[in-house]
């Protein structure tokens, strides 16, 4: 089958279901049966449909770019972050104590945090511009009004920043953190923005201008988390349905990655009980049933 059919024929068979965040009021305001699915192939060609143009919150899914531009320069932030799935929501606390202050892995909230004061002041201006890049779209930008609405609700974050810099986990101010990783999370991007944005990860590293955003090894390992703590304690249903590394987000985003062939985009703002798109599982689900394209 094409992919035009196959992207097509997807979104005309899921159905939205599960509750939109609202957490962070500004995201609650959300039409939760929006729908887009994008899949870039490693040419750079995109297959859309639904509302595979309309920008949505990429919030958690910034995790994972945050990460590569981290391990862009040196493997140094391995000191300060784990790599092994949390089996917690992706806002715990509980493991921190125990581990005194380094978080399990780079994509559950504390994780984050860490690698976004590891690339310090300007982090999320270096991530506008790597994504405006990538995706081809000038426009990409932070969500104002969803940034201060993070803002106003961060005590969570606040609390698991401040943990970590008890135990000296943090380099910078928790305020510059927190700054940083608010604008970082309230970007704006469609499905066809972040499938193109995701392809180094399936062209093991290559940015789309031809040089290197990391190595091959560094490539294979920013998948392999994705895959084990992409989802945070929905990975294990994750690799099971899907089979690939996928990021999510909160604002119903989800990367997922086909080493060597295409990175995917889905978006449904309805999530389940783990903060992930229920359409979003439910149509990457169908792509690599249909298309037999999996990690495994
Ligand atoms: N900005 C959100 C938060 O920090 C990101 C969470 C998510 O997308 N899972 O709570």
């Amino acid at each position: 089958m094409e992919l035009q059919q196959l992207v097509d024929r997807i979104a005309a068979e899921v159905t939205p279901g599960g509750e939109v965040a609202d957490y962070i009021p500004a995201l609650a305001r959300i039409d939760p049966h929006a729908f887009g699915l994008a899949v870039a192939t490693l040419d750079g060609e995109v297959f859309g449909a639904g509302d595979h143009l309309t920008p949505f919150s990429i919030q958690s899914i910034s995790k994972a770019f945050m990460l590569a531009l981290a391990l862009h320069s040196d493997d140094d932030v391995w000191a300060r972050v784990g790599r092994e799935p949390s089996g917690s929501p992706f806002n715990s606390l509980v493991q921190l104590e125990s581990e005194q202050g380094i978080p399990r892995n780079p994509f559950i909230n504390a994780g984050a945090l860490v690698v976004t004061d590891h690339l310090g002041l300007g982090a999320a201006d270096r991530l506008l511009a790597f994504l405006r890049a990538e995706s081809g779209n000038a426009s990409v930008g932070v969500d104002p009004e969803v940034a201060k609405s993070e803002l106003d609700h961060s005590d969570r974050n606040r609390a698991l920043a401040h943990f970590m810099a008890s135990y000296g986990n943090m380099r910078n101010s928790v305020d510059v953190v927190l700054h940083e990783y608010v604008r970082q999370c309230s970007i704006a991007m469609s499905c066809a923005d972040l499938a193109r944005a995701t392809l180094f990860l399936a062209r093991h590293g290559v940015r789309n201008d031809g040089t290197r955003l990391l190595t091959v090894s560094g490539a294979k390992r920013v998948n392999a988390v994705m895959l084990t703590c992409g989802t945070y304690d929905a990975a294990g249903q994750f690799a099971y349905r899907v089979g690939l590394p996928g990021k999510s987000g909160v604002g119903g985003g989800i990367i997922a990655v086909v080493p060597g062939k295409c990175a995917i985009c889905v978006w449904s703002p309805a999530l389940d009980a783990r903060g992930n798109s229920v359409a979003g599982l439910d149509a990457l689900d169908r792509f690599t049933t249909l298309t037999g394209w999996s990690v495994f």
